[in-house]
């Protein structure tokens, strides 16, 4: 109850960073209502008809790895075809320095990321159900959130990096086939996941990968097969000391999960 009421005063207050005289009135109704506001008129609009803002959309959320990952390496090492080329089923993800592992944090932030997203109405569709499990496959992963027919879709890790940089970075993916529908939408979600990691997490912009926070990649599964809009967001670097110790914070994962929420709400809404 406790944790329950400290998230909700993360939110509140993440939400206040952006309100506008108007917003400010819906935060005085309550969180959905703030969080409402952010997406402007026609959310506005649902909430004056008594809908949540999300009601009708379908979210798609990739906790990167799984826990027991790293029991399976025959499993791991299984050819799969990403769309353009053949690659490994998955890997057991990286950890930081002490020790905590990378699909912990991606399964944190999500389960808190759902009930942000459940909270404003979305139906909600996750890759894995537990953080005790072996897979499933990357190309799996892509398939199971285009069945969903998700409106859009993000892929959460933590980067293994040099231990000198630090910082997120959004990978985006480039036209092959499959994705070629998307990748303008996906470009606009990737900048709008951008503002809000700066704007409502401790976070920086990545030092040491990529340009500016952003890279495309063509050789990913979970972006070459997509059909929604979608990107891989890596929150930090596990193997910098000081980002290792911001993301294996539960306030920390909370702070990503609400920037997350704040970033599909302004994408769904046009921003
Ligand atoms: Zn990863």
């Amino acid at each position: 109850m406790h944790a329950d009421h400290r998230a909700s005063r993360l939110v509140r207050r993440v939400l206040a960073r952006v309100a506008t005289a108007g917003v400010m009135l819906a935060l005085l109704a309550g969180t959905s209502a703030a969080i409402a506001g952010i997406a402007g008129g026609s959310s506005t609009r649902a909430l004056a008809a008594g809908r949540k803002p999300l009601a009708g959309r379908i979210i798609g959320i990739d906790p990167g790895h799984n826990g027991l990952n790293w029991t399976d390496p025959a499993f791991l090492d299984r050819r799969v075809w990403n769309g353009r080329e053949w690659e490994n089923c998955d890997t057991s993800g990286t950890q930081t320095a002490g020790g905590y592992a990378e699909a912990r944090f991606t399964w944190n932030v999500a389960a808190y990321l759902r009930a942000d997203l459940i909270r404003l109405g979305a139906r909600v569709v996750l890759t894995r159900t537990s953080n005790h499990g072996v897979g499933p496959c990357v190309n799996t992963r892509a398939r199971i959130l285009d069945r969903a027919r998700a409106n859009v879709s993000i892929d959460i890790h933590a980067d293994g990096g040099p231990p000198g940089g630090r910082g997120f970075t959004i990978l985006e993916p480039v036209a092959d086939g499959p994705n070629d529908r998307v990748i303008s939408s996906s470009l606009r979600f990737a900048r709008d996941v951008h503002v809000t990691m700066l704007r409502y997490t401790r976070m920086l912009v990545s030092d040491y990968y990529g340009h500016n926070g952003y890279i495309t990649r063509n050789d990913l599964a979970g972006l070459n097969l997509t059909t929604m809009p979608k990107v891989l967001v890596e929150c930090g670097n596990m193997r910098n000391a000081a980002d290792a110790a911001l993301l294996a914070r539960p306030a920390v994962q909370r702070s990503i999960a609400a920037a997350l929420t704040a970033a599909i709400i302004r994408f769904l809404a046009g921003h």
